[in-house]
């Protein structure tokens, strides 16, 4: 087994920050720098992958990251139609209410004006409520808009929490921001509470086994500067 350089002064350096770890902490330390592992843990799933693009992958694949959905996108809804007979008009902006498409349009425009970002008139301080009327058809025509009819459209559903997205790429984002965690090797070896997934699982049991143990001190013992801690993993 060979230990590159860089990889032994990092080594170095964590066991000279902790004085006390075991062998098999090291060596899983080892491991995860020599792999440049990344394992996270998704907690609602209860499992350890790899990696965050593995968790991604098998999720996927199990069809527990996203579903489709169907929403239905309305266009904004017309204020005056062919039917209109009277329109009452913000003369600010342009804000139009019909008297046939509101309930109540001369409450709606006095609203509207009190608030309106472009009525710069103010009255004792307070926003001025003046507005425009017509029953010129003529002029009504100028605001009839073409209502679009609603379409529908396809958007994605985290299976986690429900809420919708426009793309996979979207609920993937959430997904690895929200949803998993870092953890080390060690941790993940050293914890009952997750399952870690089958395939990480086993190629870090082909890792820790004696053989590959041993090679590793064998390897640390040829350096003076990790004699103190061979020799102490040695004797216990
Ligand atoms: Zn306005």
């Amino acid at each position: 087994m060979a230990i590159s350089d860089a990889l032994r002064k990092s080594l170095l350096n964590f066991l000279d920050e902790n004085k006390k770890v075991d062998l098999l902490t090291a060596y899983a330390f080892f491991l995860q720098e020599r792999d440049g592992a990344e394992p996270v843990l998704f907690p609602s799933g209860k499992t350890i992958y790899q990696n965050a693009d593995e968790a991604v992958r098998l999720l996927e694949k199990e069809g527990k990251l996203w579903r489709e959905a169907q929403v239905q996108i309305h266009f904004s809804r017309e204020s005056v139609n062919a039917e209109t007979k009277k329109i009452y008009l913000c003369p600010f902006c342009s804000k139009v209410y019909g008297d046939n498409l509101h309930p109540n349009p001369q409450d709606a425009i006095y609203d509207h004006v009190a608030r309106c970002p472009q009525n710069k008139e103010r009255l004792g301080g307070l926003p001025i409520k003046r507005f425009n009327v017509s029953e010129d058809p003529e002029m009504i025509k100028h605001y009839i808009t073409e209502r679009k009819e609603p379409i529908s459209k396809t958007v994605y559903s985290s299976v986690i929490t429900g809420k919708l997205f426009n793309s996979k790429s979207a609920v993937v984002r959430d997904f690895t921001h929200n949803h998993l965690k870092s953890i080390t090797i060690l941790e993940a070896l050293g914890q009952n509470r997750f399952e870690i997934e089958t395939h990480f699982l086993s190629s870090l049991q082909k890792q820790m086994n004696d053989e590959k143990i041993s090679a590793f001190v064998e390897e640390l013992s040829k350096y003076e500067e990790f004699e103190p801690y061979v020799e102490r993993w040695v004797e216990s």
